[in-house]
């Protein structure tokens, strides 16, 4: 008799031994998935090992194998528990996760082998003649990729530098050897023509991998892979977990996105994934960016990572000149409108030119707040305690948070006086405003609330404007990524302080990212470039090196400070969030862990407790203790204990969140 253990699919992780029934003797194989009983009830689980001796234990038979094939390999399950174990999450729900959700609900989806041919790859020559530089890069990535052993590259280059095209000669190097690849982006929608050139290159042994696919296209598509009938994979962080056997390399471009950290389900990055799936998989791992993240810059400069540094744009293209406009100066030389005369002039230079404008403000909406001009109360959600946000479409003050809406108060609620107005810029804003300055401009808005709208889409408003039937373009970050459009001239940054003001340690890291990628939407065509940036903080290191291009000197500034503070790269952080319907419960059970964990944890450093900076999320009180940790040592002794501290304390219906490496902070 054959005998199976099986990790079963509940809360936490527990692994039984089953026999197997003579019916299933035939088909059991390690990595399927199974039900089988656990007292009375039918549970789902994975089979992790088969053993011929039996146990000496009386044990239950396993109940059934839906599939013909296993749904994990060794090297997935190797990869998917190192995942679970960095991020100190049960296996189990790491296993599902990889899943397409197809999988991993309950009621499942048979998998059947079907008999196709693999697609043979046929060598697409490419469009592109490469630099130097590109050359230098992709000999060195290949003479790893020969080696078949674990290395990481960040390469750091410039918008416009040609990173796509080493990432293309870098993949089919390894499809010529029979291994696959794995290719992220940090959003799918943002990435129309990289799509086409993988497309172009790679035809049929290309999957796209991502939440915009029904789940049966989904399922589709994990069994192409699964089956070697695609090695080629190209999708959202959720790719990470594409089943392939053999696989070369890795690439996530645009490394420093925070779309690379899930929110949901299991928290965990996508950066931190390929760098443990690799490893296991002896994979070569390339980040690729313009901006990349502090800490994985100072990990290149310390040599964990190879640094591959591109300067020069391929046509040898002037970067976009960048003017700062100080907004404190504009408004006391007397004007009072949302844009400098600096940038005014600009904008309709730039049309009478026949040229196009990307005006960029990261926020949607027509103001911030809406506020008493009398008494300076700001109105906010009933449900979240942040500020609303008027929205002239609707003419509803709207929860950015929750969607909650509500209509402009006739009154003031505190001083009952009947001066609410809107205050601060959004999106919508820019967009009166422009056409106030010239009603001949065709300006169109693309921000969430256009798209969701349903009357236009993301391609649509991208085909228009590169048809030029739009004169200028006013957005959020959606229109500051990846998008090539040769007739922009002009970028304009209506506030570079949304971010720079964020509650976040990695606010000024944010503005120096967003300041350059916007930037970099300009002058990709013949022409050249310029920028104007509007800021009340023209200072601001993050401000003054994203205008001088230089990286380094922002990293250092930034390093600085990071240092000062023991925030990463000098500490691992986790945010421990403690959430509930009753303010006083949830400050108390934050308050008692807190101590908790400060009496038993000498080694690492605390912050907190306190409320979140939104300390109310729909109809949730939000209370936060920060763990600071030098070594990663200090927290393998610490969070295998938490769950029995928080156990211990007598709550009602508060429950904890643990963030491991936190992007949002909120
Ligand atoms: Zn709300
Ligand atoms: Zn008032």
């Amino acid at each position: 008799m054959k005998y199976v253990k099986v990790i079963l699919d509940l809360p936490f992780d527990k692994i039984l031994t089953y026999h197997v029934p003579v019916s299933l003797n035939d088909k059991v194989q390690i990595g399927m998935r199974c039900s089988a009983p656990v007292g009375k009830r039918k549970c789902q689980g994975f089979i992790t090992g088969i053993i011929s001796k039996s146990p000496p234990f009386p044990t239950k038979p396993i109940i059934d194998i839906p599939d013909e094939i296993p749904v994990f390999s060794d090297a997935m399950f190797k990869f998917t528990k190192e995942l679970a174990e960095y991020y100190f999450m049960p296996w189990v729900k790491v296993l599902k996760a990889a899943l397409p959700p197809a999988l991993s609900n309950k009621k499942g989806l048979r998998l059947e082998i079907d008999s196709k041919d693999i697609p043979t790859l046929s060598y697409q020559q490419p469009p592109y003649s490469l630099s130097k530089d590109q050359k230098d890069a992709i000999s060195q990535i290949h003479s790893s990729i020969d080696k078949k052993e674990h290395e990481i590259f960040l390469i750091h280059g410039v918008t416009g530098s040609g990173k796509t095209e080493i990432y293309l000669e870098s993949i089919f190097h390894s499809l010529k050897q029979k291994r696959g690849a794995i290719f992220l982006v940090p959003e799918i929608s943002l990435t129309p023509q990289m799509i086409k050139s993988f497309k172009d290159r790679f035809g049929e042994r290309l999957a796209l991998y991502h939440s915009g696919l029904t789940s049966s296209q989904r399922r589709n598509e994990w069994l192409r892979i699964k089956t070697g009938k695609a090695d080629i994979v190209l999708g959202v962080r959720s790719a990470i977990f594409a089943p392939l056997e053999n696989l070369g390399v890795i690439v996530i471009d645009e490394s420093h996105e925070t779309t690379y950290s899930q929110q949901e389900k299991f928290k965990f990055s996508a950066l931190q994934a390929a760098f443990i799936r690799g490893k296991l998989q002896k994979s070569v791992v390339i980040m690729g960016s313009a901006t990349p993240s502090i800490e994985t810059y100072y990990h290149a400069k310390k040599n964990k990572y190879n640094l591959i540094k591109i300067t020069s744009r391929v046509d040898n293209k002037q970067l976009p000149e960048i003017i700062v406009v100080d907004m404190n100066k504009e408004k006391m030389e007397g004007n009072k409108n949302i844009m400098s005369r600096r940038l005014q002039s600009a904008i309709k230079q730039t049309i009478e030119q026949g040229e196009q404008v990307i005006l960029f403000m990261n926020r949607r909406g027509f103001s911030s707040v809406v506020m008493c001009l009398i008494c300076g109360h700001i109105e906010k959600c009933k449900n979240c305690k942040v500020s609303l946000v008027y929205h002239t479409s609707s003419n509803m003050l709207i929860c950015h948070h929750c969607n909650y809406s509500t209509e402009i108060p006739p009154i003031c609620p505190r001083c009952h006086r009947s001066y609410l107005r809107p205050v601060g810029i959004g999106t919508q804003r820019v967009e009166k405003e422009i056409k106030k300055l010239s009603s001949d401009f065709v300006v169109q808005r693309m921000d969430s609330d256009i798209i969701t709208g349903k009357s236009t889409t993301h391609k649509k408003v991208f085909d228009d404007f590169l048809e030029k039937k739009i004169d200028i373009l006013v957005g959020t970050q959606m229109i500051a990524k990846g998008l090539h459009f040769p007739d922009v001239t002009l970028v304009g940054i209506i506030s570079a302080d949304t971010q720079l003001n964020l509650p976040n340690f990695r606010a000024g890291e944010f503005t120096f990212q967003l300041l350059t990628q916007v930037a970099g939407r300009a002058g990709r065509g013949e022409r050249t470039g310029k920028v104007v940036v509007q800021t009340h903080y023209p200072e601001h290191y993050s401000i003054r090196s994203a205008v001088h291009y230089d990286f380094e000197k922002f990293y250092e500034n930034e390093l600085d400070f990071r240092k000062e503070l023991n925030y990463p790269p000098f500490s691992q952080l986790v945010s421990l969030t403690i959430k509930g319907s009753s303010e006083n419960n949830v400050r108390k059970d934050a308050v008692v862990l807190a101590n908790m964990l400060k009496q038993n944890n000498k080694a690492v450093e605390f912050i907190g407790p306190g409320p979140c900076p939104v300390d109310k999320i729909r109809n949730k009180y939000r209370w936060r203790i920060i763990i600071k940790s030098k070594n990663r040592e200090n927290l393998n002794k610490l969070m295998p204990n938490l769950k029995d501290y928080w156990n211990k304390i007598p709550h009602k219906q508060e429950t904890l969140s643990i963030d491991l490496d936190p992007v949002d902070m909120l």
